[in-house]
């Protein structure tokens, strides 16, 4: 755990959020400022700063993230009709909280290329 990290807060259960899973790995939690008719953020309960500090330590915890991504989007079903898993790294790319994340959405069409 990061002191003043929001993630971090969130996942130990000091902040309260609108979860939707949680297990000893990741937590996923309802976005505040929603893009989606479902965007859920995905968090790993270690603090990561950015996909760039990753190691070859991390690479079961973002295989399983992305499971338990599609697991999440099965069970609130949209699934079926797509979704997107997005990991902003970096200001240029509009991470703003340094603490990696995955937003996982869904709900409505999804233009490609994003903006
Ligand atoms: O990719 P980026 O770092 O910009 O994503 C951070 C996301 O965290 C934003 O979508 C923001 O709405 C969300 N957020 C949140 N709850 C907070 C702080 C940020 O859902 N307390």
């Amino acid at each position: 755990m990061s002191d003043n990290c929001i993630f971090c807060k969130i996942a130990a259960g000091e902040i309260p959020s609108r979860m939707v899973y949680q297990d000893d790995q990741v937590v996923a939690f309802e976005d505040l400022n929603p893009q989606a008719p479902h965007h859920i953020l995905l968090v790993p309960r270690k603090h990561i700063r950015t996909t760039l500090d990753l190691t070859t330590a991390d690479n079961e915890l973002i295989g399983h993230i992305h499971q338990v991504a599609g697991r999440i989007a099965h069970d609130l079903e949209f699934a079926e009709d797509g979704f997107r898993l997005v990991n902003n790294c970096n200001e240029g790319a509009g991470q703003s909280v340094w603490h990696i994340h995955f937003h996982l959405l869904g709900g409505r069409d999804l233009t490609w290329p994003p903006g």
